[in-house]
């Protein structure tokens, strides 16, 4: 009876220990889990940045095109549909770098800021923040006067962005990323 008891006992002990092995295993096996999910995860968001790295890279693209299509004459306020001239005054998106006839982006914010909401790019619908008054690209000078042989709206100061090392220019910066 008592070796009954005892074996009974031992059993349960086993039973207990395989169940305590298991749920430690278990645990383990969890916890491994956990942390592959974070290695993903980590994974994810390495290839999230190089994906908006290589995205980055088109920049310097976005700015060329504008720079020649400013330059010669073809670049179309996607508002009047008029081309933007060099002695037009402009504003351009501090978002998406759309530029705009001064006048018409004036006109577009008042007839979409009735609604109560504030006003947005046209183009890429992100809130208008920034000042509409006529000033190069770099910010420095207000109202300028076109520059014979530099893109049009361009002064000849360096960008105000420190970290950029082109001349006023529009279109994105040259900062994070090299070019050829
Ligand atoms: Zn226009
Ligand atoms: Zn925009
Ligand atoms: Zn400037
Ligand atoms: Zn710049």
């Amino acid at each position: 009876m008592s070796n009954d008891r005892n074996t009974n006992t031992f059993w349960k002990n086993v039973a207990t220990g395989v169940g305590v092995a298991a749920a430690g295993a278990a645990l383990a096996y969890l916890v491994s889990e956990l942390f592959t999910e974070e290695a993903s995860r980590a994974e994810e968001r390495a290839d999230e940045r190089r994906r908006r790295s290589l995205q980055g890279e088109k920049s310097p693209e976005l700015r060329k095109v504008i720079i020649d299509k400013l330059n010669s004459g073809t670049y179309d306020c996607n508002i009047c549909l008029e081309e933007i001239s060099r002695n037009d005054e402009i504003v351009s998106c501090k978002k998406c770098y759309t530029i705009n006839h001064l006048r018409c982006i004036k006109s577009h914010c008042e007839s979409s800021g009735g609604s109560g909401r504030s006003p947005h790019c046209p183009s890429c619908r992100k809130s208008i923040d920034y000042e509409l008054q006529y000033y190069c690209f770099c910010g420095s000078n207000f109202n300028p006067m076109p520059i014979e042989g530099v893109t049009p709206h361009c002064c000849l100061s360096r960008c105000t962005n420190r970290n950029c090392r082109l001349q006023c220019h529009p279109g994105p910066c040259a900062e994070r990323y090299r070019e050829n």
